[in-house]
């Protein structure tokens, strides 16, 4: 089934100016900024300009132009970050089981800590 965009959701709001954020880049199909929340010393969120859900529906829809600027902006901000030294985490939850809270697809850019195991201990 086709991924349904809830152009309500907070980071549509960004993209259209209507709340603010602390930008750390804009190109041309990408935004990122940092966590609201910030659960490590850097904690940036990198968002695609286009209307698409979670990674799944920009994987499969997005332009290649749209592909290409949104993993070369994660490329620039881990280096306007510098999370190459030490380590860092790239995360991308999706629907229900993940706990996406925002229904926008963004990865979160973490470093600057030691971030701990993969997952918390659960059923497999
Ligand atoms: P997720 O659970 O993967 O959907 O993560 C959503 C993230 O968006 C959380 O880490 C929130 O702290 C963050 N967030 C929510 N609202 C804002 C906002 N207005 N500006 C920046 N980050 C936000």
């Amino acid at each position: 089934m086709a991924y349904a965009y809830d152009d309500q959701n907070i980071f549509a709001k960004i993209l259209r100016g209507e709340i603010p954020n602390k930008t750390v880049l804009e190109t041309d199909h990408s935004l990122a900024f940092f966590d609201i929340y910030p659960q490590a010393p850097v904690h940036v969120l990198v968002i695609p300009k286009g209307a698409y859900v979670c990674f799944d529906h920009f994987a499969q829809e997005a332009s290649d132009a749209e592909i290409i600027d949104y993993t070369r902006a994660v490329g620039e901000v881990c280096k306007m970050q510098g999370v190459k030294d030490g380590g860092w985490r790239l995360i991308s939850n999706a629907g229900e089981a993940a706990i996406q809270e925002v229904p926008h697809l963004h990865v979160h850019i973490l470093a600057g800590r030691p971030l701990g195991p993969m997952l918390s201990k659960g059923p497999t």
